[in-house]
C-alpha cells in the first residue's frame, strides 16, 4: 500500500477513517463526495476473492493505528501468542498504543497529531518523556503533557465535552490521563473486522 494519509484513502477503503482528524466530517472527504473506489463506475459489479475482503480489512486497520506492514504483522504475532482470542488481542495491542491513547483520550486531535506530539518529547509516561509512538500503554499507566500548552488544554476541555471513553481517568487542569483498562472490541467501534485480520494472516 502506498503510504497516504488523507481522505484519498478514505475513498479507496470504502470507509471514513479519520487520518487528519475532523476532516472527515467536512464535504472534503472525497468518500462522501465519491463513496465508491477509484476507477471503479459506480454501480459496476465485481467479483471480490475472500483474499481481497481480509486484504481490505487488514489495510483499513494498518490506515486507521498508522502502522507499517511489519509492525503490523509483529503485533498479530503477538496477538496470536496471548491467551485469548487473537482478533480481541491484536484490537488490544492496537489501542494500547501510545499514539491511538492520546487521540482517544482528546490529548490530540488525531492519531497522527498525537505522533508529532510524541516525536517532539511533548508526552511523559509515568513521569519520564517518552518520544516513541507505538509505545504500549498498560492499565494504570499516567501519561502527562511535559510542556504546557492551551491550544491542548481547549482540544482536551472540548473532547470532555463531547465524552471521553470510560477507560480514561483524564484530569483536564493538570493536562493528564491514568489508563484504567485497555479497550478491545467489544469497547470501540472499528469499521474493520478483526476475525478477517485473523483469517488473511492464518492461510
Ligand atoms: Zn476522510
Amino acid at each position: 500500500m502506498k503510504r497516504q494519509d488523507g481522505c484519498k484513502l478514505c475513498r479507496q477503503l470504502g470507509v471514513k477513517l479519520y487520518l487528519k482528524g475532523d476532516r472527515c466530517l467536512t464535504e472534503k472527504c472525497a468518500f462522501e463526495r465519491r463513496p465508491y473506489p477509484p476507477g471503479k463506475e459506480r454501480f459496476q459489479r465485481r467479483k471480490i476473492s475472500d483474499y481481497a475482503i481480509h486484504l481490505m480489512e487488514k489495510q483499513k486497520a494498518r490506515a486507521i493505528y498508522g502502522v507499517r506492514e511489519r509492525q503490523f504483522r509483529r503485533y498479530f504475532f503477538k496477538a496470536k501468542r496471548e491467551k485469548g482470542r487473537t482478533g480481541e488481542n491484536l484490537v488490544r495491542i492496537l489501542e494500547s498504543r501510545l499514539d491511538n491513547m492520546l487521540y482517544r483520550a482528546g490529548f490530540a486531535t488525531s492519531r497522527r497529531q498525537a505522533r508529532q506530539m510524541i516525536s517532539h518529547r511533548f508526552v511523559k509516561v509515568n513521569g519520564r518523556i517518552v518520544n516513541i509512538p507505538s509505545y504500549l500503554l498498560r492499565k494504570g499507566d499516567v501519561v502527562a503533557l511535559a510542556k504546557e500548552n492551551d491550544f491542548i488544554k481547549a482540544g482536551i476541555e472540548e473532547a470532555v465535552k463531547r465524552g471521553i471513553p470510560s477507560w480514561f481517568q483524564v484530569d483536564a487542569d493538570k493536562l493528564t490521563f491514568t489508563v484504567l483498562n485497555i479497550p478491545s472490541t467489544g469497547d470501540v467501534n472499528l469499521p474493520f473486522n478483526e476475525n478477517a485480520i485473523v483469517e488473511l494472516y492464518s492461510k
